[in-house]
């Protein structure tokens, strides 16, 4: 992955549910543990310096859609005080009324208050959860997502948006098509990533990702609730400046 500091931090997306997107950087995601993921390796201890870099992204933000994205290779938890409070005037300032996060299961008990907090200034929040597929024993047996339930309902209860990573060995497109399905029914939108290779042990499958291409991809690219990244810096944030 790049430099931390070189990173595209700042993006507007222009269709499907459009937004502008920040990439921050927090202490560090606590889980740290899935086996395709390096995005972690986005973090830094010093809190001061967080705060820099993140007010300096968050400075782009002109609120033309009234909705942001901020993402932060990790949860929202991870980021620190004065970013959270940065984030907060921000959209007071650029009257933004929708805000998602991400974040991983282990801190679900933290959404309803960061909720509540939101919602005193009149801004709706939706969290987004990674949970790559609904077919758990090979979610955590493959994947090691940490997630302990094998319940789409149970994770909804505190999520209201699923990532899915596809293209990886051992899916097909029915398998993919069914997590997608599954994620329609339970969650207000779905966030599609092809893996791409990284550093990590999990790799992509060229033969899974042709089978996306061909069957899956055309059933969903028009599909408003369906966001659909065939490279991870496909939301214009991640990428080298
Ligand atoms: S995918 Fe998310 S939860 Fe898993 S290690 Fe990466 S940043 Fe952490």
């Amino acid at each position: 992955m790049p430099e931390t500091n070189e990173m595209i931090r700042y993006s507007v997306i222009t269709v499907k549910n459009p937004r502008e997107i920040v990439l921050l950087r927090g202490r560090g995601c606590e889980w740290r543990k899935c086996r395709f993921c390096d995005y972690h390796l986005d973090f830094c201890k010093e809190e001061s310096e967080n705060f820099r870099l993140n007010s300096e992204a968050l400075s782009h933000v002109t609120g033309e859609y009234h909705r942001l994205e901020v993402i932060n290779s990790g949860s929202f938890t991870d980021l620190d005080e004065s970013t959270m409070k940065r984030i907060m005037d921000v959209c007071d300032e650029k009257e933004i009324g929708e805000i998602h996060f991400e974040c991983h299961w282990m801190h679900r008990e933290s959404v309803p208050a960061l909720r509540a907090q939101f919602a005193e200034k009149g801004i709706h929040v939706n969290v987004k959860i990674g949970v790559e597929t609904f077919d758990s024993l090979f979610r955590e047996s493959y994947l090691v997502k940490g997630i302990d339930t094998d319940q789409p309902s149970e994770i909804a209860r505190y999520f209201d948006e699923v990532c899915l990573l596809q293209g990886i060995p051992g899916q097909s497109a029915s398998s993919m098509e069914k997590d997608i399905e599954t994620g329609l029914s339970y969650f207000s939108r779905v966030c599609v990533n092809i893996m791409v290779a990284n550093s990590m042990p999990v790799k992509p499958d060229p033969r899974v990702i042709a089978e996306f291409q061909k069957i899956v991809l055309p059933k969903y690219e028009a599909n408003e609730r369906v966001d659909l990244l065939m490279e991870n810096t496909d939301f214009g944030v991640g990428g080298i400046a």
